[in-house]
């Protein structure tokens, strides 16, 4: 299967991408991830993205494709992925179209989560994530088993800097101008399967997997 997980900053798509990286037996490729990656390393792609990403802008479209492309050409991804974070410009969906192409590949399905801006800012400004793994939690709606501990990895849980409110609303603005087209790219290429992020998480999630589940049936 090759997945892409599409929505607004705080949707949820962290928060789902394990269990359905799990279930269908591909990667998980967070961009967002693999550039704190960078950063935390201070490797030379984190001092080039460092800047973009504490002020909320976009990495530029050219250096995040190379990255990605990067990751999806190793061996691991030849089965399928599940992409969480990217594309978030059309430039950015046309490059993975063409290439994707190349390759004698193409997407499976899109999977829009949609939450209203109201519940995005209560979201993120009680987002905490693992300093290790990426794993997210929230201070009300999802804490790890011991406090300050990921559960997944043993990592320290810390707020990210770009999850401040003055940067959060400078990401939701980013994401309406240049991310939500995307929506409609991929509508009118057949592959959009929308679901109601607002619902708790084990809810969202059964209803990703049962839309998944009778979209690729349809296919059959
Ligand atoms: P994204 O990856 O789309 O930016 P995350 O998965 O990191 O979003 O989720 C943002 C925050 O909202 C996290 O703190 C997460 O624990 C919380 N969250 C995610 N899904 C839900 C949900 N369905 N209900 C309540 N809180 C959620
Ligand atoms: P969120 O889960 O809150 O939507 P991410 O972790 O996906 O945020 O991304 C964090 C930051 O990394 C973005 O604000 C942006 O600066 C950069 N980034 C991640 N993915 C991309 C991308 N596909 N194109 C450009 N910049 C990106
Ligand atoms: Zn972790």
């Amino acid at each position: 299967m090759r997945l892409i997980l599409l929505g607004p900053p705080g949707a949820g798509k962290g928060t789902q991408a394990s269990s359905i990286a799990e279930k269908y037996q591909v990667e998980h490729i967070s961009t967002g991830d693999i550039f704190r990656y960078h950063i935390k390393n201070n490797t030379e792609l984190g001092k080039k993205v460092k800047e973009y990403t504490d002020n909320g802008k976009l990495v530029p479209d050219e250096l995040t494709c190379e990255i990605v492309w990067e990751r999806l050409d190793r061996e691991d991804c030849q089965k399928g992925f599940l992409l969480d974070g990217f594309p978030r410009t059309l430039q950015q969906a046309e490059i993975l179209e063409q290439g994707l192409k190349e390759r004698g590949q193409a997407l499976d399905s899109v999977i829009s989560i949609e939450v209203p801006n109201e519940i995005l800012l209560e979201r993120l400004s009680g987002r905490r994530v693992c300093n290790s793994c990426g794993e997210p939690y929230h201070t009300k709606n999802k804490s790890p088993k011991v406090e300050g501990v990921c559960d997944t990895c043993g990592g320290e849980i810390v707020q990210r800097k770009d999850d401040l409110e003055a940067t959060v609303r400078n990401r939701i603005q980013v994401y309406e101008e240049q991310t939500a087209p995307l929506i409609d790219y991929y509508k009118e290429r057949d592959l959009l399967l929308s679901v109601d992020g607002t619902k708790a998480i084990e809810v969202v999630r059964e209803e990703i997997f049962a839309t998944l589940a009778s979209f690729s049936s349809k296919d059959c």
